[in-house]
């Protein structure tokens, strides 16, 4: 999909709609990840599910993100898809004057003038998405409990490790007198 059509699905119209709730899709795909330019994340295929509940001036927004990105791995760097099943919820109030909640810091509470027409949801999209992200990214091991990371790194990973317990114990002795840096 052309990058300018993605990034406007982000643009989230919620002045102006029927009291009740609204339903809105969104697929956070390539173009979005491309769009995004985030350094940890270039790839992914997530469903994004957004429930608007809209109730005169309040907007209750959930998010349901489903799908996986794609992240390098901690361990050999190459690509690993990381399953993602999680939600976020955003309020929006409407007010005449939102220059008088201007210091409020909640960053799931946004107070936006009443004749706002559309809230742009991109960066908070792509900032839930981070925030979800498991702390340590491994390729999984298999059903025999091996790694499946590159082989040919884990090897080299191996050999490294090997050569480190091989070490002159006189030179270890030396090693322990210097200061971690
Ligand atoms: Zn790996």
């Amino acid at each position: 999909m052309e990058k300018n059509l993605k990034r406007e699905e982000f643009l989230l119209r919620i002045n102006g709609l029927a009291n009740g709730t609204h339903c809105v899709s969104i697929k956070c795909d390539k173009t979005f990840f491309d769009i995004a330019q985030m350094e940890e994340l270039h790839d992914g295929d997530l469903d994004l599910q957004i429930t608007m509940e809209i109730q005169d001036k309040n907007v209750q927004i959930r998010f349901d993100f489903k799908g996986y990105v794609v992240a390098a791995c901690d361990r050999c760097l190459d690509d690993v898809r990381v399953p993602m099943d999680f939600s976020e919820h955003l309020v929006v109030k409407l007010v005449e004057n939102p220059a008088a909640f201007e210091n409020q810091e909640d960053d799931n509470l946004w107070i936006i003038g009443e004749k706002e027409p559309m809230i742009d949801i991109f960066h908070f999209v792509y900032e839930s998405i981070l925030l979800a992200m498991p702390m340590r990214i491994v390729h999984p091991d298999d059903e025999n409990g091996n790694s499946t990371c590159n082989p040919e790194i884990l090897g080299k990973l191996n050999e490294l490790k090997a050569k480190d317990d091989d070490i002159d114990p006189r030179w270890s002795a030396l090693k322990d007198l210097i200061p971690n840096e």
